[in-house]
């Protein structure tokens, strides 16, 4: 990939501007923060929703700001821009308005600013994500850029507690848009570097059946749940040493009775992981496979795959070199990581979306008590966004 994606004058441009603007997306970003929206605080949820419709009813291209309500949930907001470009495309933008962070959190811990980090609760994943891509849209409308491809920016309102009602209204957008491609603002991993994997997810659970005697009269007539349980984990656990994508961690062990009894009975919840589709149905035949290590004890295996993976395929390549052209024009170095943690990106990566994730803006401590970002990655990661967009 080349370095004429976009003029570098447009690329700096937009930083620039950008940059012009960096007291008021601080405070853009301050007023998403300080109104609280924990995953399922409906008044919260819509409160956020009304200051980012607001901000992007102001835009020039803009034609339309959709408010998709579930009761008792929250607000779902899909952004419609550059409805003329629609004819050639569409690009999709996804980011999520609620948080981890429950409400009073904001009191406890309040938005400051410590040199070059500026913390809050959700200001990480992913309220200051939210601004900044109003602000591209922003930048576009000043500096008269017009993207080849219509944009289309869905916020939903539960990703962090599963996308059950956000996961709907995005597919509903890849059927009907068929977008070329989808830009995930989820935080991006350390240094900076955009997400081009991530691994889908299972969860499982094992069931043991043996048979129940006393510990101490005639324990050989007994068959210990207990003990099959400890040995399947081994067994299980072994498969993180495969050298492939694939992890499995037996998370919650319950089981037995008495401790001078034969365990009759235990199980334990699995969690798996694994980076491709191949990898899924592998996990999957050897869970539904697992056979008793003491034959008189009976293993049960329930459970499946709940979230496809990200694979890192050709198309998820072409757009990170993309991003790097662009980045590069900018002047720094962009990054790529394979995570762990799944996230809308995996469910439309599986629809045949070729999609880059973690773009959002620098820092750490997603859900915890440090929650921050670098004010100075502001500019830098709304010109990397918006040059990736105008490049397309
Ligand atoms: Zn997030």
């Amino acid at each position: 990939m080349t370095n004429d994606l976009i003029s570098p004058d447009l690329a700096r441009q937009i930083e620039d501007f950008i940059h012009s603007r960096q007291a008021d997306i601080e405070g853009f970003i301050r007023a998403l923060v300080e109104t609280e929206s924990p995953s399922g605080d409906e008044p919260g949820s819509r409160a956020v929703v009304d200051l980012l419709a607001a901000a992007a009813n102001e835009l020039q291209c803009v034609s339309k700001v959709e408010r998709v309500d579930v009761t008792g949930i929250g607000q779902h907001l899909v952004v419609h821009a550059f409805h003329s470009q629609r004819q050639n495309g569409n690009i999709l933008l996804v980011g999520h308005t609620d948080t981890v962070h429950s409400r009073g959190s904001v009191g406890e811990r309040p938005w400051r600013k410590e040199n070059n980090r500026i913390y809050g609760p959700g200001i990480f994943d992913m309220k200051a994500n939210c601004a900044l891509a109003v602000e591209v849209l922003r930048a576009f409308d000043e500096l008269k850029v017009v993207p080849r491809y219509g944009i289309t920016l869905a916020l939903t309102c539960d990703e962090e507690v599963g996308s059950l009602s956000g996961w709907p209204v995005l597919e509903r957008i890849a059927q009907s848009e068929s977008p070329r491609c989808a830009f995930v603002l989820e935080p991006p991993a350390a240094g900076g570097r955009v997400k081009t994997g991530r691994k889908g997810t299972g969860i499982f659970a094992i069931k043991c059946e043996g048979k129940a005697a006393h510990a101490g009269l005639d324990p050989e007539k007994g068959a210990s749940a207990i003990l099959e349980l400890a040995r399947q984990t081994e067994r299980l656990h072994a498969l993180n040493q495969s050298g492939s994508g694939i992890t499995v961690n037996v998370g919650v062990v319950h089981g037995g009775t008495r401790s001078n009894v034969v365990a009759a009975e235990a199980e334990g919840e699995i969690d798996v992981r694994f980076r491709t589709e191949a990898e899924a149905k592998e996990i999957e035949k050897i869970l539904s496979r697992l056979e008793p290590i003491d034959e008189r004890v009976k293993v049960y295996v329930s459970g499946g795959i709940n979230r496809p993976p990200l694979e890192r395929n050709a198309a998820v390549i072409e757009l990170f070199e993309r991003a790097r052209g662009v980045a590069s024009l900018l002047g720094f170095e962009l990054g790529e990581a394979q995570v762990g943690g799944a996230s809308d990106g995996n469910f439309l990566a599986a629809m045949g979306i070729p999609v880059l994730d973690g773009l959002g803006i620098s820092g750490d401590g997603a859900h915890a008590v440090h929650e921050h970002i670098l004010a100075d990655d502001i500019p830098r990661r709304g010109a990397l966004l918006a040059g990736l967009l105008a490049s397309m």
